[in-house]
C-alpha cells in the first residue's frame, strides 16, 4: 500500500458539486477583487473565531505584516517569537524592520517555551508573536500574562491552527492581532492563496484597510504607502463553501491523530503533549524519534509518505542566523521530527496501516 502525505485532490473530488457552482456565481458576477466580494467571508471568520474584526488579505505572511504594521513596529524594535517556526514569521517581522528575537520551546508541547520570555525581554522588545504551531495550541495565557505585565503587544499567528480551541476560547481571540492562513493545504484552505487578520481594536481599521488596498479607504485618495493585499473573490467564495465542513475535518484528523497516538507503546516515536482543556485542530500530525534517517527508512519502505516541519529552525537560516539565539531544544526537535500522513479523507485502512507501521517500528 502508498498512503500519501497529503492529497488536496481527494477533497476537490468530494466538493466539486458544491465549489463549481460557487465559482460560476463569481465569474457571472464579473466582480472578481474589492471588498463587497469579502465582507460576508470577513464576517463569518469574525463570528467562528469569536473575534470583532477580521480584514481578509491575500496571504497569512500579509496578515503578519500588517499586524505588525498596525502596531507601528519598525525599526529598533524587537519581537519575540519561537525558534521552530515557519520562515514567514522571521521575514514578516524583519521586513518591518524590526528584530526577529527567537526563543526557545518546551520539549513536550514543542511550542514556544514562555520561561524563555523573560531572559529575552530588553528595553526594545514590542511585540510577542505567539505561534500555535501544528495547529496545538502554544501556552497562550501565560503568554498573555507576561506581554500585559510588561506592555508588550500580543500577535498570535494562528496560520495552522484555524479552528483551535482553548478553554472556551479560539485561537486567534487572544492576541491584540492574529494572523490566519488559508494557504491550500492549512486547515482551512483555498484554491489559492489567502489570509486574515483579526483584531480587537476597532481604532486599528482604517489603517488595516488602507494598508491592504494601496493606502486608499476613498479611491484614488491615498492616506498612506500601502500595498495590494487584497483577496480575490474566487478564493473567498471557496473558503466560503468549505466553511460549514470545518468542523468535520478537525474532528476526523483529531480521531487520525489518537488512533496514530493509541498505536504507539514504544518510547521510540514521541507525540506532542497537548495542553489541557483544549481542542487542537491539528494541521499537521508530528512526532519526535531518535534516528530520523532510519524511520525515515522505514516508512519509505512502507509506502508512507510523511514530510519535515521544520528541518532548519530560524535561528539557523542564513537569513536569520541569530548569534545569541540560544535554542537547543528547537534544535533538537528540528533534527528528530517527522511528520506523518493526516488528512481528513484518508482511508479506515490507509489509517489502519500506518498505525500498525508505527506499532511495529524499533530503531536499529
Ligand atoms: C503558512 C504559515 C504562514 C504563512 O502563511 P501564507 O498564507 O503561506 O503566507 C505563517 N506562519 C505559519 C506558522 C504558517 O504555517
Amino acid at each position: 500500500m502508498r498512503v500519501p502525505f497529503f492529497d488536496l485532490s481527494r477533497q476537490s473530488q468530494k466538493l466539486k458539486h458544491i465549489l463549481l457552482p460557487k465559482i460560476e456565481e463569481v465569474l457571472d458576477s464579473g466582480q472578481f477583487s474589492g471588498e463587497a466580494c469579502v465582507s460576508t467571508l470577513e464576517q463569518k471568520l469574525a463570528a467562528i473565531c469569536g473575534v470583532p474584526h477580521v480584514l481578509a488579505v491575500n496571504s497569512g505572511t500579509a496578515a503578519l505584516f500588517l499586524a505588525l504594521k498596525a502596531l507601528n513596529i519598525g525599526k529598533g524594535d524587537e519581537v519575540i517569537l519561537p525558534a521552530n517556526t515557519y520562515a514567514a514569521c522571521a521575514a514578516a517581522i524583519r521586513q518591518t524592520g524590526a528584530r526577529p528575537v527567537f526563543a526557545d520551546i518546551d520539549p513536550y508541547s514543542w511550542q514556544m517555551d514562555p520561561q524563555q520570555l523573560p531572559h529575552l525581554l530588553t528595553p526594545h522588545t514590542k511585540a510577542v508573536l505567539a505561534v500555535h504551531l501544528y495547529g496545538i495550541p502554544c501556552d497562550i495565557n501565560t503568554i498573555a500574562r507576561f506581554c500585559q505585565v510588561h506592555g508588550l503587544w500580543l500577535i498570535e499567528d494562528a496560520a495552522q491552527a484555524f479552528g483551535t480551541q482553548i478553554g472556551q476560547q479560539k485561537a486567534g481571540s487572544f492576541g491584540d492581532m492574529a494572523a490566519f492562513s488559508f494557504y491550500p493545504t492549512k486547515n482551512l484552505g483555498t484554491a489559492g492563496e489567502g489570509g486574515a487578520i483579526a483584531f480587537k481594536d476597532p481604532a486599528h481599521r482604517h489603517l488595516l484597510r488602507a494598508l491592504r488596498n494601496q493606502g486608499n479607504v476613498q479611491k484614488y485618495y491615498h492616506e498612506v504607502a500601502g500595498y495590494n493585499f487584497r483577496m480575490g473573490a474566487l478564493e473567498a467564495a471557496i473558503l466560503e463553501a468549505k466553511l460549514p465542513f470545518l468542523d468535520e475535518w478537525i474532528k476526523r484528523k483529531q480521531e487520525i491523530v489518537t488512533t496514530y497516538r493509541r498505536a504507539v507503546d514504544t518510547p521510540y516515536i514521541r507525540f506532542p503533549q497537548e495542553p489541557p482543556n483544549c481542542r487542537p485542530a491539528y494541521h499537521l500530525c508530528v512526532v519526535q524519534v531518535p534516528d530520523r534517517h532510519h524511520f525515515l527508512k522505514y516508512l519509505d519502505k512502507k509506502g508512507i509518505g510523511y514530510g519535515i516541519h521544520y528541518p532548519v529552525c530560524c535561528h539557523q537560516q542564513a537569513v536569520f542566523r541569530s548569534e545569541t539565539a540560544h535554542c537547543p531544544q528547537a534544535e533538537y526537535h528540528a533534527a528528530h521530527c517527522v511528520s506523518l500522513p493526516l488528512f481528513p479523507e484518508l482511508s479506515p485502512q490507509e489509517i489502519t496501516y500506518v498505525a500498525e507501521a508505527l506499532n511495529v517500528y524499533r530503531p536499529r
